[in-house]
């Protein structure tokens, strides 16, 4: 069994059966045998189908987003919102199975046209830190396109997936269509890399685990999408409205405890602002609120384990150049209170190393090369921010910066309709948006010879 913990209170929470390779292997069975019918449902009722599911989902958010903020830790405000994407993500992509366009192309002696073809059996992985969200963008457009899956979410956070293969089943999808396995990656993440009944994987994790993957996926030339780690530079100049962006620069690194692959966990700010943006930005970091999950005002929650607050611990020795810690409770759960370091290099292991934990670095620049030089300065390239008031220099930076998702004089980089994913060692392949559906299909030309006989 599986004993799921609830990190604001390190108690059970649940015991769930721990799959293994059997399991696995039968859920991969069980969605293939399901295959077939589910590619050949006219695309009108397989858009209704995922209605129905998006409209069950809708009518279970409350639940949900209380399992999730239990399970995850974190604040229900935000697993709320999280749930309310889910909803969203799904109707969204409802609207694909009759949207999934072909091309007629000019040729010599007859018609030539593309199909998008499902590509079977789609095995997906899936983190701890957003889990029923993250695998919504991976299961909608999936199923939209035709295929079946095999989710696995994270050991830590299994239980708002078994919950959706239940709701879909419930809400109408054939047996076999949405399978779930609840198991340590090293043996259902494994097993699902490397069945051959499996078409393609579709991950979302650490860069290191993802390494692994598109290695073991090679053996079998299976599709591979990539959703990896980052260390993503929120660059403030001189111009920004400087109090704007260091109210907004907080929950940027710290919401979700800052266990969030889009963390903004390196400040990059100009010189000559950076006494009066770290003024700004104690005062944000210390109204932080960090408490109960379940409590409506609650901005931050615990960390996801014991081990993980060990491992933020380590970036913040005792002689860090701690600049403002916000406050944490002191009670059981794993708390880690908010941290901003100040001033430190690029060069510093808490600037490269992806903490996954409520800890900011601010990063002094001289002007707008170097802050290019040192935001690229990273294997990573997720996310990011840049604030300033002259449109210009802004996105002269956002065209030079080399990450998936910029946001101008704002945070907010992840949208149900437009494409989310990374550069460089932050995996390849975008999710959410219309591009999705190019990582679930195969484009298949048809020539048809039309000369006179
Ligand atoms: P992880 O890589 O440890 O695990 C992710 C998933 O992979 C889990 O389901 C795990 O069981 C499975 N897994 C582990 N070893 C495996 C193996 N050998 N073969 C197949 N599957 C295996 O990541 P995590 O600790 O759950 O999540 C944190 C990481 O995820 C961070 O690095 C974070 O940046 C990243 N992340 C990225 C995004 C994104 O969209 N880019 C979003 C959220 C999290």
């Amino acid at each position: 069994m599986i004993s799921v913990i609830e990190p604001a209170t390190e108690q059970v929470m649940a015991e769930v059966p721990r799959a293994g390779v059997e399991e696995t292997d039968a859920a991969i069975a069980r969605a293939k045998a399901a295959f077939e019918s589910w590619r050949r449902l006219a695309p009108g009722e397989r858009a209704g189908l995922m209605r129905r599911l998006a409209d069950a989902l809708d009518e279970r958010r409350d639940g949900l987003a209380t399992l999730e903020a239990r399970n995850v830790g974190k604040p229900i405000a935000d697993a709320r919102g999280e749930i309310g994407m889910v909803v969203d993500t799904f109707r969204y992509y409802a609207g694909a199975p009759e949207r999934l366009l072909g091309q007629t192309i000019p040729v010599a002696g007859g018609v030539d046209m593309t199909f998008r073809e499902p590509l079977g059996v789609v095995g997906l992985i899936t983190p701890w830190n957003f889990p029923l969200c993250i695998a919504s963008w991976k299961v909608a457009p999936a199923l939209a396109a035709g295929n079946t899956v095999v989710l696995k979410p994270a050991e830590l956070t299994p239980l708002t997936a078994i919950e959706l293969e239940k709701i879909a089943l419930d809400a109408g999808l054939p047996e076999g269509v949405l399978n779930v396995v609840a198991g340590p990656g090293s043996v259902c993440g494994t097993r699902l890399v490397e069945h051959p009944d499996v078409a393609k994987i579709a991950f979302t994790g650490s860069t290191e685990v993802g390494r692994r993957i598109a290695a073991g996926a090679a053996e079998t030339i299976k599709r591979v999408t990539l959703e990896l780690g980052g260390k993503s530079a929120n660059i403030v100049f001189a111009d920004a409205d400087l109090q704007a962006a260091a109210e907004a620069a907080p929950l940027a690194v710290f919401a979700n405890a800052g266990q969030d692959c889009c963390a903004r966990s390196r400040i990059l700010v100009e010189s000559t602002a950076v006494d009066d943006f770290l003024a700004a930005l104690e005062r944000s970091v210390t109204a932080l609120r960090v408490g109960d999950p379940l409590d409506d005002e609650t901005q931050m929650g615990p960390l996801i384990s014991a081990d993980q607050r060990e491992t933020v611990s380590s970036y913040v020795p005792d002689d860090a150049p701690v600049a403002i810690r916000g406050s944490a409770p002191d009670a059981p759960g794993f708390w880690y209170p908010p941290t901003v370091l100040a001033p430190v290099s690029n060069s510093d292991r808490a600037a490269t190393e992806e903490i996954f934990g409520p800890v900011a670095c601010v990063i002094p620049f001289a002007d707008e090369r170097e802050a290019v030089r040192i935001a690229n300065d990273t294997i990573y390239g997720l996310s990011g921010s840049i604030w300033s008031r002259d449109g210009a220099r802004a996105l002269r930076v956002a065209r030079e910066v080399e990450t998936g998702v910029l946001s101008i004089n704002s945070n907010s980089s992840v949208r149900v309709t437009t494409p989310f994913g990374g550069f460089k060692q932050s995996g390849y392949g975008r999710e959410l948006g219309p591009s999705a559906l190019d990582a679930y299909t195969e484009v298949k030309n048809v020539f048809y010879a039309t000369e006179e006989g």
